[in-house]
């Protein structure tokens, strides 16, 4: 059997893969992400938040059995938790990874639940990033819901991204718009997030997500009153690095 090739450097790739699949449909990146030898092994990693479902939904009539990564911080809302039993089985996905942080490390760092009023970076990178980069140990890329309008902070997103950590990340809803996402959810008919109704159109971890009044950013429910707008925490060369509040 012949060998596979080593994958090309990762920016090297991510920009080869914008230059071929620009002007494709966020379908067609994705169907392509999951075949492209340039991609790798891929996972996608979903909140179940509130517009997951449709690149879930998509993924699903592609390929329902990519692995699916769903952090479960264990500080989620129990509406999340729901919900997310309820797309899984809706989709028949069949390779659902729920990924937590580990027991010991919980134990050690925070024993009470409280470590989001103290250290929201360090809360996440217990509960998120380094569960995270567990669970994608082995994998090459990895399929996000992230789209430019979300937020300020994301009005560059390509479909695909040199990830610090030498991985692509993958973003085939980068293009689209709000109405897209509604346009999609009702034309496939597919379950919304309960909190949506309840004026959450971003959905984290309970401590950390609010309601959004009219007008505001679509994520400023997120760390309301805290300086952070992601989660602030990301792996260099294997490495933990903060990239500060508000990055
Ligand atoms: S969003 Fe809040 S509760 Fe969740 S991991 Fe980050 S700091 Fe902790």
């Amino acid at each position: 059997m012949p060998l596979e090739a080593p994958l090309a450097p990762v920016a090297v790739r991510a920009d080869d893969l914008n230059a071929r699949y620009r002007h494709h449909a966020a379908s067609a990146v994705l169907r392509h992400a999951l075949s492209d030898a340039q991609v790798g092994r891929i996972a996608l990693v979903s909140s179940f938040g509130a517009e997951s479902v449709v690149l879930l939904h998509m993924l699903a009539m592609i390929d329902r059995t990519v692995p699916v990564l769903f952090i479960d911080t264990q500080m989620l809302f129990a509406e999340t938790l729901d919900y997310q039993r309820q797309v899984a089985a809706r989709l028949d996905l069949t390779d659902l990874r729920i990924i937590h942080a580990q027991p010991v490390a919980v134990a050690a760092k925070d024993p009470d639940g409280q470590l989001h009023r103290t250290d929201p970076d360090g809360c996440c990178a217990l509960r998120k990033t380094e569960p995270l980069e567990r669970a994608l140990d082995g994998f090459d890329a990895w399929i996000t819901g992230r789209k430019r309008f979300q937020a300020s902070t994301r009005a560059a997103l390509e479909f695909f991204e040199a990830d610090t950590d030498g991985r692509l990340k993958v973003n085939p809803l980068a293009h689209w718009d709000k109405a897209d996402v509604q346009d999609y959810m009702i034309n496939n008919r597919l379950p919304r997030h309960p909190l949506v109704a309840r004026g959450y159109p971003s959905i984290g971890c309970a401590p950390c997500t609010s309601p959004v009044k009219p007008g505001e950013d679509e994520r400023a429910g997120r760390w309301r009153g805290a300086a952070k707008e992601e989660c602030g925490i990301h792996f260099v060369n294997g490495k933990m690095v903060r990239t500060g509040a508000g990055q």
